[in-house]
């Protein structure tokens, strides 16, 4: 291969990394705007905003040590005031609830209520993702799942973002010999539905 072959091959290799970089782009910020806007409707119908909506789901997925008020605005990177705004709009509504730490009477960590439960099985995921979905096999699911938390991973670590992932890939997480789990950052056991929840503590495996 010449000299000037070889300079095409490589700009053409450049304008197709670019290309594809460019279609996933446009691909998650369509549908990120699709998601929003459904969520939007759908938390129009109890009265609330999109972040109220968001708020509540992340309080659903998290484990016990990240659902204080600081833990919600790290996840949805909003900022104190806002995520404290929504807080105190959702519990005037009757959807979540405050608790005192049981060791630390200033932190507070909040509840979901069964309205607030009864909400989000209506809402999330959104009836047409889900539908949506369902047109995918399980290999197409997990390669989706695999490339988007590769994506997140990378984005969230560039800027210094907790992770907020599950006990499975946590460095603190330890498998005793009787099959139990152990959090070795609190050093409390791990029940195996606490593993499939997201945690404001996680520290990937190096
Ligand atoms: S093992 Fe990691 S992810 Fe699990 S509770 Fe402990 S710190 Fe959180």
């Amino acid at each position: 291969m010449n000299k000037i072959s070889a300079l095409v091959n490589m700009v053409l290799i450049r304008y197709y990394k670019h290309m594809k970089k460019k279609q996933i782009y446009d691909y998650l910020e369509r549908l990120s705007n699709l998601l929003r806007n459904e969520v939007r409707r759908a938390g129009a119908e109890y009265g609330l905003q999109p972040v109220q909506v968001e708020a509540l789901h992340y309080l659903s997925i998290c484990n016990r040590y990240s659902d204080t008020p600081m833990a919600v605005t790290e996840y949805l990177g909003q900022t104190k005031g806002t995520v404290s705004q929504s807080l105190k709009v959702l519990e005037k509504k009757g959807f979540l609830s405050k608790r005192a730490d049981k060791n630390d009477k200033r932190m507070i960590h909040l509840k979901l209520t069964g309205a607030a439960k009864k909400l989000l099985k209506k809402t999330i995921p959104t009836p047409l993702f889900s539908h949506a979905c369902e047109h995918l096999d399980e290999q197409s699911q997990i390669r989706i799942t695999n490339g988007l938390t590769d994506i997140l991973q990378v984005i969230q670590r560039s800027n210094g973002m907790r992770s907020f992932g599950v006990c499975h890939t946590c460095r603190y997480n330890k498998k005793n010999k009787d099959g139990s789990n152990l959090c070795n950052l609190t050093q409390e056991s791990l029940s195996q539905t606490e593993l499939q929840l997201i945690c404001r503590e996680h520290e990937s495996v190096a």
